[in-house]
């Protein structure tokens, strides 16, 4: 299984990257994790062949922003976006005309399925739960081809994202703060954060995303990050655009 950051920056674009977005490539699924900027490059990495779905975590603009391009995909078996309650009413406000191809006229079939939050298998297990932050927002683990991959982003710390982690094979979190960095009014978390809910919660690898763009300007302060943690937490990736994990 191959998991690659399509956008690993969070609130715009830079020259560090684009939007959040993630392709898992599995057996049998391609699976993209948010709809920033990102996830217009999905097609560089997939044939499109598989059945496709695509998790939102939650509707700030650096997730859905790239669902403008979703009308260049074909995706024979049809898309079918997942969300929490709510999704459907906001993405056909979201992605409608006058702004872009509304997702009923995609030139692909395109099913959104709401999810309480808890336990789902559709057909693949999911877990679903929400995350802290101004918006409502979901984490979510996915159990596909015997691994399991965590995605908890945009979140401050707490109880859900160790428990969506628990023994996770990949914890894919947020670094939208500095070292020593906080924010208790619009909670993210800073790299020493996302390192305790890793170890909390036993996760073996720990891939830090959603970088914000105004306080890492350039890969060179992602990569500091990555230096100066590698020795605390031995499983720790630094993503920026376009890197792969084989897991
Ligand atoms: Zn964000
Ligand atoms: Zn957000």
């Amino acid at each position: 299984m191959k998991v690659t950051f399509l956008g690993t920056n969070g609130w715009y674009d830079t020259a560090t990257g684009n939007t959040c977005s993630v392709l898992i490539q599995s057996k049998e699924f391609d699976i993209i994790l948010d709809a920033g900027n990102g996830i217009a490059k999905a097609d560089t990495y997939i044939t499109q062949e598989k059945p496709a779905y695509l998790f939102i975590s939650h509707f700030h603009i650096d997730h859905i922003a790239g669902m403008h391009t979703l009308v260049k995909f074909r995706f024979p078996q049809g898309l079918r976006i997942i969300g929490q309650r709510g999704t459907t009413e906001i993405l056909n406000t979201f992605v409608a005309e006058p702004f872009t191809v509304p997702l009923t006229h995609l030139p692909y079939p395109v099913m959104i399925t709401e999810l309480d939050e808890g336990e789902h298998t559709i057909p693949f297990p999911v877990m679903c739960l929400p995350l802290v932050h101004p918006a409502p927002c979901y984490g979510y683990r996915f159990v596909i081809d015997d691994r399991v991959i965590t995605y908890c982003t945009d979140t401050g710390v707490c109880d859900n994202a160790v428990t969506l982690a628990r023994n996770a094979d990949l914890l894919i979190t947020e670094c939208g703060l500095k070292p020593g960095q906080e924010s208790p009014g619009w909670p993210h978390l800073n790299p020493e954060n996302a390192i305790h809910i890793a170890k909390k919660a036993h996760a073996q690898r720990l891939a830090l995303m959603h970088f914000g763009a105004e306080v890492y300007r350039t890969l060179d302060d992602r990569q500091r990050v990555q230096k100066r943690f590698r020795k605390d937490c031995p499983g720790l990736v630094v993503a920026t655009d376009d890197l792969t994990i084989d897991l």
